[in-house]
């Protein structure tokens, strides 16, 4: 039963028409945000739903609200689907909003105000959640951020264990929004039981190789595992923990009543439907291609002149050096911007420049992969980027890289409706 009318268009026309420009935006231009995706139909009108409308607080089968039986099929799919895709948790809550929230909970799960926290500092490739002074991770606890090597610019274990033993945190947070290697949960595990402190895995950016299995799994290794379902899932925007089961009480009890009341039920939904997305096989030939695009993109980077941080990439992103060009990453996000490419600035580890200006931007192939790009677009990509990088400020060379990018992105269609005539550039 589908009962919508298609009223927006008259009963708000302004938030219509952002939205058929944003269409249009995700349609025709490059995404190489290493954090953003694209959802299929069907999670976005799940998203989209009537369960937006449910209260739900509580969990299946024991809600504070009468007439959530359905909404309950929701929650317990969700449940069960992510427990077959990461087998290695015992536990999991699907009611986090969104992956800081996921964090919040655990932290509230095992740590006082006040307590030590070790986490990746922000501008190694850390996430504001692991310690970062603004936020509530930064307010609230004892915070020790750990580097990446200088001159690897990969995590040094052995410094780790150094640090760690000299500062004896209580929660270990191994997890990253801005590194390209593997993480290696094993030798983290080891440090966390040498200090005796909890291990908590935040997975945001590297779940779907995880549940494809082209990641090393986190689960023999962490009490805790935390992610969003919208990056490398494909899932809408939200959050989820996952945890050992003499946890599962207590991560319940922080998560609902401890931060948050009613769950988003429709995105509840739309988690479900993402994770039988995710289940099937095709999920992992879609996880090996994105990788398979970021070696590639990377390569061609490589071979045209720029620096990668640390060399290259694992995963899904690369960190890009501009200092070879001598340009920021403000700069250079802002001309990408001028030709449909989005990407964002990052710092790079042991930065000159700050925070708002960085040395680096970050590129991820997650997005480019659901639209059905390959290693040779990747390629392409990445020479179109550097068109732009040495001819900044020519417009007639942004108006042919524009034009290109148009011709890749209607070679390979993002939605498969037609945007209304109205809206074509
Ligand atoms: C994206 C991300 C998060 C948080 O996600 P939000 O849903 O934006 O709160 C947490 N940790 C890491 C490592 C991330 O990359």
């Amino acid at each position: 039963m589908n009962h919508l009318r298609n009223c927006l268009k008259d009963i708000d026309p302004e938030i219509y028409d952002a939205i058929q420009k944003e269409t249009q935006r995700e349609t025709y231009g490059i995404e190489l945000i290493a954090s953003e995706n694209f959802v299929s139909d069907a999670v976005l009108e799940a998203a989209g739903s009537v369960m937006t409308n449910k209260y739900a607080e509580g969990y299946p089968g024991r809600r504070y609200y009468g007439g959530c039986q359905f909404v309950d099929i929701a929650e317990n799919l969700a449940r069960e689907r992510a427990k077959q895709l990461f087998p290695g948790a015992e536990h999991i809550n699907v009611q986090p909003h969104s992956g800081s929230q996921a964090n919040m909970a655990v932290y509230f799960t095992v740590l006082k105000p006040g307590d030590k926290l070790m986490g990746l500092n922000l501008s190694h490739g850390g996430h504001l959640t692991h310690g970062h002074p603004v936020n509530f991770s930064g307010i609230l606890y004892n915070v020790v951020h750990y580097n990446v090597d200088r001159e690897t610019e990969v995590l040094n274990y052995d410094d780790l264990m150094e640090q760690a033993k000299k500062e004896k945190p209580k929660l270990i947070v191994a997890g990253a929004s801005a590194y390209p290697r593997i993480l290696d949960f094993k030798k983290f595990r080891k440090i966390a039981d040498e200090v005796g402190a909890y291990l908590m895995a935040d997975i945001a950016h590297i779940a779907g190789l995880i549940a494809a299995g082209l990641h090393p799994s986190p689960f023999p290794y962490c009490d805790f595992v935390t992610t969003t379902t919208h990056k490398t899932l494909r899932g809408p925007r939200a959050g989820m923990i996952m945890c050992k089961e003499k946890y599962a009480k207590a991560i319940d009890k922080a998560v609902m009543p401890g931060m948050q009341g009613g769950p988003l039920m429709h995105i509840i939904a739309a988690k479900a439907v993402a994770f039988k997305q995710d289940l099937q096989p095709e999920f992992k030939e879609y996880q090996k291609q994105i990788i398979a695009n970021a070696a590639a993109m990377a390569d061609e980077f490589r071979k045209l002149g720029f620096r990668l941080v640390s060399g290259g990439t694992d995963t899904h992103l690369m960190l890009v050096d501009l200092r070879p060009f001598k340009l920021t990453g403000k700069t250079v996000e802002g001309e990408l911007g001028k030709v449909d490419i989005t990407v964002n600035r990052n710092t790079i580890p042991y930065d000159p420049e700050k925070p708002f200006i960085t040395s680096g931007i970050r590129i991820g192939t997650p997005a480019i992969t659901t639209r059905g790009m390959k290693e040779d677009e990747s390629r392409q990509i990445a020479q179109l980027i550097h068109r732009v990088v040495v001819n900044i400020g020519n417009e007639k060379i942004y108006e042919d890289v524009k034009n290109k990018v148009r011709e890749l992105c209607e070679q390979f269609p993002l939605y498969q409706y037609k945007l209304k005539d109205e809206y074509k550039i």
